[in-house]
C-alpha cells in the first residue's frame, strides 16, 4: 500500500537535528535552546522562524523533510516570504531547488510543493500573485503543483468574504490544485469562511463543470455544520486528516470517534497528513495507519484480497494528490 502525506507544512516538519545544525550555522544556538524550552506549540514556530534565515536554509530544510519522510508521495506547503535582502521569489526558487534535488536523491519518493496563502496576512491581490507564481512554477519546473490556504485561525482575517470567494475561484480556474484549511475552530468567522469556500467550490463544479479530484482538498474540516456535510458529500471533496495533530489539539477527543466519521467512514475519501511532525512528533506511515485503523474499506471491495483492496485505495488516493 502506498503511503501518502498530503498535509506537510515545511517550517513545522524539518527534523530537530536540522534545526540544531542550522542554528549553529547561523550563529544563533540560543534560538534553538529557546525552541527546546518552549512549551507553547504556536510560540515554537516563532523560534523556528528566527533560526531559518536564508533561502539556502529553505532549500536544505526541504531536502531534510523529504529525507526523513516515510511517505511514497508527499506534498509540502510553505508561505514564501522575503528574508533579509532576499526576495519572495528567491524563497520560492530555493524551495523548488530543494524539491528538485530531493526527487533526484530519493527517486523512489515523489515530493511536490504548494505555495501557501496566509488568510491573516495576504489580501486578494497577494493571493492572486501567489496563485500566479504557483502556475508559472508548475509550467517551468513542475515542482510546484498548487496552493494552500492557511494561517492562524484565531487571528483576525484579511482574506475573507468576497475577497476569499474570488481568491478560491481564481485558484480553481488555473491548472493547479487547491488545498484549503477549513473547520479548524468552532467560531462564527470560521463557519462563514468555510461556507464561502464551499460556495466557490460548488459554483466551480456545478456552473463551470470543474473537476474535484486532483484539484481540491480540504484540510482538517473538524468543525462542520450538517449543511456543510451535505455539500462536501455531494461534491465528494477529499479531506486531509492528521490524526496526531488532532489528538494534541484536542480536536479528536480521547475515547471519542474521530470527527471525520460523521462525514466519511471509508478510506477512499480521505488522505493522511502529519501537518507539523516536528511539533506533533509523528511520521507519515504511522499517521496513515492510525487513520486507516478507524476507517473502512467499502463493502464492494470486501471480497477482494487485502493486497487488491490496498491497490484500489492507493489508486484512488493518488487521484486526490495534485
Ligand atoms: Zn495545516
Amino acid at each position: 500500500m502506498l503511503i501518502f502525506n498530503a498535509h506537510v507544512h515545511l517550517n513545522g516538519s524539518m527534523s530537530e537535528e536540522y534545526l540544531e545544525v542550522t542554528a549553529r550555522r547561523n550563529g544563533c544556538t540560543e534560538h534553538f535552546q529557546g525552541f527546546l524550552a518552549e512549551t507553547d506549540l504556536w510560540k515554537k514556530f516563532s523560534w523556528i522562524h528566527q533560526i531559518i534565515q536564508t533561502p539556502e536554509d529553505i532549500k536544505l530544510a526541504t531536502l531534510d523533510v523529504v529525507k526523513h519522510s516515510t511517505a511514497d508521495i508527499l506534498e509540502i506547503r510553505t508561505t514564501a516570504k522575503a528574508m533579509g535582502r532576499h526576495s519572495v521569489d528567491a524563497y520560492i526558487q530555493a524551495f523548488v531547488e530543494g524539491l528538485r534535488e530531493a526527487n533526484a536523491q530519493y527517486p523512489q519518493k515523489r515530493a511536490r510543493g504548494l505555495l501557501s496563502i496566509d488568510r491573516t496576512k495576504h489580501t486578494l491581490s497577494d493571493a492572486k500573485q501567489i496563485i500566479d507564481a504557483a502556475v508559472a512554477e508548475k509550467k517551468k519546473s513542475g515542482m510546484i503543483v498548487g496552493i494552500d490556504l492557511s494561517g492562524n485561525f484565531v487571528g483576525p482575517r484579511k482574506l475573507t468574504g468576497d475577497g476569499l470567494y474570488q481568491a478560491v475561484m481564481y485558484a480553481l480556474q488555473q491548472d493547479i490544485g487547491a488545498a484549503l484549511h477549513v473547520g479548524e475552530i468552532d467560531s462564527e468567522d470560521e463557519r462563514r469562511d468555510f461556507d464561502t469556500i464551499l460556495r466557490a467550490v460548488q459554483d466551480y463544479k456545478e456552473k463551470q463543470q470543474g473537476k474535484i479530484y486532483g484539484k481540491v482538498r480540504f484540510g482538517h474540516a473538524i468543525y462542520r455544520t450538517p449543511e456543510q456535510d451535505e455539500i462536501i458529500r455531494k461534491l465528494k471533496i477529499p479531506v486531509e486528516v492528521c490524526p496526531s495533530c488532532h489528538e494534541v489539539l484536542d480536536w479528536w477527543k480521547k475515547g471519542q470517534p474521530h470527527p471525520i466519521l460523521s462525514l466519511y467512514t471509508h478510506r477512499t475519501r480521505v488522505l493522511a497528513g502529519t501537518d507539523d511532525n516536528l511539533l506533533f512528533r509523528c511520521n507519515d506511515k504511522d499517521e496513515q495507519h492510525k487513520l486507516d485503523s478507524f476507517l473502512h474499506v467499502p463493502e464492494k471491495y470486501a471480497q477482494l484480497s487485502e493486497d487488491a483492496q490496498h491497490e484500489i485505495i492507493s489508486a484512488k488516493r493518488k487521484r486526490y494528490m495534485f
